[in-house]
């Protein structure tokens, strides 16, 4: 196929894209070509900036601390609903927004080794992101625990086999990625969830890289633990809060480790011992950042408006077109495919390999063109349904071909 044809295809796929219209949603990136990284950082709305300004102006600025009563008390609950709402398959009380994804793992790792102390293992992805690991690592040496890696093909990602191999009745709780930040394979959550649930385990799924572009059923899929990120595809800008999800039945027994005075049944008792708020408000530990939370708030409205099936939808036809512009410009190249071919089996990201992949992406970053590079020698191409066109996806093809070939 012409660079001519392509062209001509991604324009006639734009053209029949139902959600097209929320490309102009998004703030301009005046010197960007094409931004294929809103798997890392999702771009800012265009009302991002009054947003903010209207907050400080009105709701901190002119409220000041009556704020705390009128709304910002019940905000990390409100919106934890309302990610749980349009992104998560989940019933109210059950998800919460606060800290870091990094934060929130300790605190729900740490919560499922407490919960049946007869059960010592952890088990986790050799491959999973280095934070789950790291944080599986510290609370296993914590409590004097074991972790058990499991080490799958890294693009077709873990399946029920290969779990059920590892899973014993020593088996305390096993931490899996539903989107591998690599090679975006997309795992089947509701039969590993099962598997682990025979063994009599818990599961913690990390939904960073799923939440927003993949439909997700925590509460049909009978989740136990989740956390995920809000400044990828939910675009709440850098280090925005994360969020964490405990299954309502587990709540009762469940119990986080970093006992704060928000975590308490009365925030303000000031009483002089600490007693667990019964709900999901346990999570929380101090003071929620609610700076940090405005600008998840205005993507969330956008994904219920365009309904997450619709978004996965045109994330189909998004990453399918990239497979597609791979095989016609890259593949003669040279270049690896490090992504699952079926789109069934694969998230919002396409990763491709190449030895000169490092010095390509800074040539493509200097240039406008911003994908990311993952060690050893991946690039992702990160399509981040509502913000992401196929024509601006050809782009960023394009130019790998012609850092590569030039
Ligand atoms: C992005 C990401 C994180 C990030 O954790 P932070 O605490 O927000 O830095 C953690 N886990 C996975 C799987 C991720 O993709």
């Amino acid at each position: 196929m012409t660079d001519d044809a392509l062209l001509a295809l991604a324009r006639a796929l734009d053209a029949q894209d139902p959600l097209a219209r929320h490309l102009s949603a998004f703030a301009e990136a005046p010197g960007v070509d094409a931004y294929l990284d809103g798997n890392s950082l999702g771009r800012p709305l265009a009302a991002t900036p009054e947003r903010i300004a209207a907050f400080v102006r009105e709701d901190w600025g002119t409220r000041l601390i009556r704020s705390w009563d009128e709304q910002w008390i019940e905000l990390p609950m409100r919106l934890g609903d309302r990610i749980a709402e349009v992104a998560l398959g989940a019933s109210a009380g059950q998800t919460v927004v606060a800290d870091s994804t990094s934060v929130l793992l300790y605190k729900l790792i740490r919560g499922a080794m407490a919960h049946d102390p007869g059960r010592t293992e952890i088990v986790i992805e050799a491959g999973n992101f280095p934070t789950d690991r790291f944080i599986a690592d510290g609370v296993a040496a914590e409590v004097g625990a074991v972790v058990r890696r499991l080490d799958p093909d890294p693009v077709r990602g873990v399946t029920v086999e290969e779990l059920g191999d590892v899973l014993s009745d020593r088996t305390a709780l096993v931490v899996l990625s539903q989107v591998d930040y690599r090679s975006g394979a997309l795992a089947d959550m509701r039969a590993i969830t099962a598997a682990v649930h025979d063994a009599g385990a818990l599961v913690l799924w990390d939904l960073c890289h799923s939440v927003g572009v993949v439909p997700i059923e925590l509460d049909a899929s009978g989740v136990d633990l989740a956390v995920g990120c809000t400044y990828k595809y939910l675009n709440g800008g850098p280090g925005s809060p994360a969020f964490a999800y405990v299954r309502s039945g587990l709540q009762p027994s469940f119990r986080q480790p970093i006992h704060g005075w928000w975590s308490a049944a009365d925030i303000f008792a000031m009483g002089p011992e600490y007693a667990p708020a019964s709900g999901i408000r346990q999570l929380l530990s101090g003071t929620p950042p609610v700076l940090s939370m405005l600008a998840m708030q205005g993507m969330l409205d956008l994904i219920a408006e365009s309904g997450i099936e619709a978004v996965r939808a045109k994330s189909v036809s998004l990453t399918d077109f990239a497979v597609r512009a791979y095989d016609e410009l890259l593949v003669p190249l040279g270049v690896r495919l490090l992504s699952p071919r079926d789109a069934a089996r694969r998230g919002g990201h396409v990763t491709i390999g190449h030895p000169d992949f490092r010095d390509v992406t800074q040539r493509l970053w200097a240039d406008g063109v911003i994908p990311d590079f993952r060690f050893p020698d991946g690039i992702r191409l990160g399509l981040s349904p509502l913000s992401t066109s196929h024509e601006e996806t050809l782009r960023g093809v394009l130019a790998v071909r012609d850092a590569l070939a030039g």
